[in-house]
């Protein structure tokens, strides 16, 4: 891809977006093709973001491409075209295996109504009526209903239900069961839409033709280019600074995390105390690890699930989902099919939610070992699904909230920016600070792939008026 040099880039343009995420890209699509002058800024080499892969041993590893809702369908057709939508397809086998239960599901809400009234016992009624209540969920409902309240008022007591319904939320976006009820509720009914659904050929082949996409319109894009600062002056946004260069703009969209984007690349001084107060109490999602095994060439592990929800820990916990030590992980696993016109590689990526400050804080030596023991687990765990796994192995590689964080400098290397509360100040920036907007995850309703491209398209929309007027 031939993107532009930084020396070669333009000294003012209509907006420029910094940061490279589904958000970013989506918001310098839509605006491109509205006819604004559009500069990408990306700190990293490479652009996607979260979403992301990498090469190694001749393996390629997808970062976040585990699954979405069906929704990512209608959303990519709209707004990023047919050859996108059309690689979008169907994950079969989603693997439930804990102390409390081992099954296999489709995760739709035919095969979800019939997990729950066969094997859990429920009557149809309370199902019925629980996924009526979780369908009828929006966004400006009551927040104060909280998810474990919701699960006590359908299913009190039933602590295997309650980790069917929300272990693989959890996992998706570090939600816990005290969070409002209506950011499970639509996640959840997001999912139970049609199923999980992942990008045929790949994170790579993704980006790549939305990257292609953003050169036909036009798009000036930089990577290698982080941004120091985004200029304000008088309570109106100039332009940024990056790598001590000065480029003017009439918007400025960030997505960067929305807390790096107030507290580094703007700075507290210019917003209102009433904002900064409101902003202080954002709190920041939990951050992730990973272990990721290349199957060497010429070796099949069999079928053993797209997506599977591995525990040993007796009962669901949030808290314990993200110990250091966590019995519970994820397993994805990649077979052939997942890029068809690559040549034939099997890999599983191990996902584990984390707490940054578990690992900040230990010295190089504890840092290693502590990466050696999380592979040991996850190979001890994924012996039990790929017997003689270990000699079936022959690239490993892991990432910490550490790695997260100086990829993408998100604070605390969060995966899913941050809480509920986020979502205000996002939406509030540019009332704070004329021509500057945020686009990014703030809340789980705009986190994830879908809700990244989605909040991409709403932001690109306020972005226009704005340009506009
Ligand atoms: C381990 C893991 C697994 C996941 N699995 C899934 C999944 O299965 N399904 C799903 O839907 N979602 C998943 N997600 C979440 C999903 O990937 C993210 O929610 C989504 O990609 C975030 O998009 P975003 O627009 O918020 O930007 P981000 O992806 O967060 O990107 C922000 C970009 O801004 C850049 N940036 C930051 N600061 C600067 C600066 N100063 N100058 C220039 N550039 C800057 C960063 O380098 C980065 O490229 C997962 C995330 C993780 C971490």
């Amino acid at each position: 891809m031939q993107y532009t040099p930084l020396d070669k880039v333009q000294p003012q343009y209509d907006v420029v977006v910094i940061g490279s995420g589904l958000g970013g890209m989506t918001c310098a699509n839509r605006l491109a093709e509205a006819g604004h002058t559009v500069l990408l800024l990306e700190h990293h080499v490479q652009l996607g973001g979260l979403a992301t892969w990498f090469k190694r041993g001749g393996h390629i590893f997808d970062v976040s491409l585990h699954g979405f809702p069906y929704g990512m369908v209608k959303t990519c057709k709209k707004y990023w075209g047919r050859a996108i939508r059309d690689s979008i397809i169907q994950l079969q086998h989603i693997v439930f295996d804990n102390p409390q239960f081992s099954l296999t599901t489709t995760f739709s809400k035919d095969d979800f109504i019939r997990i729950l009234q066969e094997r859990f016992g429920v009557s149809q009624t309370v199902v019925s009526e629980f996924f009526a209540t979780v369908d009828a969920m929006n966004f400006y409902d009551d927040q104060r209903l909280t998810t474990r309240e919701l699960f006590a008022q359908f299913f009190p007591g039933r602590s295997d239900i309650h980790r069917l319904l929300m272990e693989p939320i959890t996992y998706a976006n570090g939600s816990t069961l005290d969070e409002p009820a209506i950011t499970y509720g639509i996640v959840f009914s997001n999912f139970m839409n049609r199923g999980v659904f992942t990008f045929e050929g790949g994170t790579d082949k993704l980006i790549g033709l939305m990257a292609a996409e953003l050169l036909n319109k036009g798009v000036d894009i930089c990577t290698g280019a982080r941004v120091e600062r985004i200029l304000v002056e008088d309570g109106v946004t100039r332009g940024v600074v990056v790598k001590g260069r000065e480029i003017k703009a009439t918007a400025v969209i960030s997505n960067a995390g929305i807390t790096n984007t107030i507290d580094n690349l703007v700075g507290p001084e210019q917003f209102a105390a009433d904002f900064l107060g409101r902003f202080s109490k954002v709190q920041v999602n939990n951050s992730s690890c990973q272990v990721y095994f290349g199957i060497r060439k010429g070796e099949s592990i069999g079928n053993i699930g797209d997506l599977l929800f591995t525990s040993t820990a007796a009962e669901f916990s949030s808290e314990e989902m993200r110990r250091m030590d966590t019995k519970s992980r994820t397993f994805s696993v990649y077979y052939p099919k997942t890029r068809p016109q690559a040549p034939p590689d099997y890999t599983i990526v191990a996902s584990m939610n984390a707490d940054y400050d578990d690992w900040a804080k230990l010295s190089p030596e504890a840092y290693r070992l502590a990466k050696e023991a999380m592979i040991e687990r996850c190979f001890d765990d994924l012996e039990r699904y790929v017997p003689g796994v270990r000699a079936k192995v022959d690239t490993i590689e892991s990432a910490t909230p550490r790695t997260f964080h100086r990829y993408t400098l998100h604070t605390k290397g969060t995966s899913f920016g941050t809480k509920f509360e986020g979502l205000d100040i996002s939406r509030s920036l540019h009332k704070q600070i004329d021509g500057l907007f945020h686009v990014g995850s703030v809340g789980i309703i705009m986190s994830g792939w879908l809700g990244a491209i989605n909040y991409g398209v709403i932001v690109a929309n306020d972005v226009d008026s704005y340009l506009r007027s």
